[in-house]
């Protein structure tokens, strides 16, 4: 069965980095682009679904 896969909104994410810290599979990295840091997605491959990222993130960046 296909499930969703999360993602960030680089536009909106404020780098906080709780998406980070939940994932257990720690499939998130900080990438810093004109001095702004975001929490970029590793290994969307490997991403379960589990939706743990998106109830941390206080702005709703990252989703499924
Ligand atoms: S949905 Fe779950 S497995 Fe996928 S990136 Fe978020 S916390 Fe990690
Ligand atoms: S929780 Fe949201 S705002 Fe914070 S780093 Fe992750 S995507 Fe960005």
């Amino acid at each position: 069965m296909e499930h969703e896969l999360a993602h960030v909104d680089a536009a909106r994410c404020s780098g906080c980095g709780r998406c980070v810290a939940a994932c257990a599979l720690r499939l998130f990295a900080f990438e810093t682009h004109n001095w702004k840091k975001t929490s970029v997605m590793q290994d969307a491959e490997r991403c379960s679904g589990c939706g743990d990222c998106v109830a941390k993130c206080p702005i709703d960046a990252s989703a499924k």
